[in-house]
């Protein structure tokens, strides 16, 4: 099976294309719509993957990621956010995530950005249509 990638984003837009995206590859997301459904499935789950929005009412991703890591030290947690602030960067790599993606965001090149994030017993090539045999 693919890997387990939970999703925790705030804009059903947004949210629609990932998971679009995730099930079109093999993956199997697991959706929250914000930060405290997020902190609760990913301590249920225990997900190999967690793509994090960052600007979200109540818990924001940053938050939703420090408590995440009080009990998943190890946990894999990737931004996603469109660097709207100058010293935004900055900010998210000293947070401790694992790494960005940014918005918006772009189809053709989403899971390859997802899959870099992933150990490589988790991504399937064999779905990867681009590479003839
Ligand atoms: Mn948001």
């Amino acid at each position: 099976m693919g890997a387990r990638i939970l999703v925790v984003e705030d804009n059903p837009d947004n949210m629609k294309l990932i998971e679009y995206l995730l099930r079109a590859h093999g993956y199997q997301p697991i959706l929250a719509l914000g930060g405290e459904e997020g902190i609760a499935l990913a301590r249920a789950e225990r997900p190999d993957l967690i793509l994090m929005d960052l600007q979200m009412p109540g818990i924001d991703g940053f938050r939703a990621t420090a408590a995440i890591r009080q009990t998943a030290p190890q946990q894999r947690i990737v931004a996603v956010t469109a660097f709207a602030m100058v010293g935004d960067r900055d900010r998210v790599v000293s947070a401790g995530f694992d790494g960005y993606i940014t918005k918006p965001l772009d189809p053709t090149s989403f899971i390859d950005q997802v899959n870099a994030y992933l150990p490589a017993v988790k991504t399937e090539p064999s779905r990867d249509v681009r590479t003839p045999r």
